[in-house]
């Protein structure tokens, strides 16, 4: 059994210590990213070089979308392979991508705001991994609550907001346990009792039905 933190330094933490990156974009192609949005808000519009500016932000914004999805396949494979029972936080990654979306009979509002904090989110592919670990470990995914996993401490349970030293480091201010403050949380995620039946947790008024797919087409 292992459990997943959807970690904040790194992509994913694991609760026997190991960390895992998603890969995105090299230094080198975030700048070139970077030079071509400047160079395309500058464009003359209908302009032919405006169209190869856009053309080009595309091509490194597709290549960015293969790595994370060669990732998440990659690594769901992994962890269905190696664990028998994967347990992972119940987020509102669906829930918020749906709100904002909304469904083809209630189209969402405010569609583009809440885009840019669900890009953030969904960023790391989170959304994707849990959906393709579902798919490839069918019956072996766990979700538990999410409550105080990144500040409660996985030796004592002790929880304080001063238990997260800096966003990499987690100090139990009454055990003086120590610990990558992302392992730390998938430690805790491994301990916890898994949220009794799918869908019966709602958090925030989320949607009953849920469709993996919808988090997997959303990256
Ligand atoms: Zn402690």
């Amino acid at each position: 059994m292992i459990g997943v933190d959807r970690g904040v330094v790194v992509s994913a933490a694991l609760s026997d210590g190991q960390l895992l990156c998603v890969p995105g974009l090299t230094t080198g192609e975030q700048q070139r990213l970077r030079r071509l949005r400047r160079r395309f808000a500058r464009r003359s519009y209908g302009s032919n070089r405006g169209d190869r500016v856009r053309q080009a932000i595309a091509r490194l914004i597709a290549r960015r979308t293969d790595r994370r999805k060669d990732w998440v396949e990659k690594t769901s494979t992994d962890l269905a392979r190696r664990f028998d029972l994967v347990k992972v936080e119940e987020l509102r990654i669906r829930a918020m991508t749906r709100s904002a979306r909304g469904t083809v009979g209630r189209p969402g509002r405010r569609v583009r705001q809440k885009a840019g904090l669900n890009r953030g989110i969904l960023a790391n592919g989170w959304g994707l991994l849990v959906a393709r670990l579902e798919h490839k470990a069918p019956g072996r995914v766990e979700k538990v609550k999410a409550a105080f996993t990144s500040l409660q401490c996985s030796a004592c349970a002790h929880i304080a907001s001063e238990n997260r030293k800096s966003q990499a480091e987690f100090r139990c201010t009454a055990c003086g346990f120590t610990c990558h403050a992302d392992v730390n949380a998938a430690r805790n995620i491994a301990a916890r009792r898994a949220v009794t039946a799918r869908g019966a947790f709602q958090p925030l008024g989320e949607a009953v039905n849920r469709e993996p797919q919808l988090a997997a087409s959303a990256v």
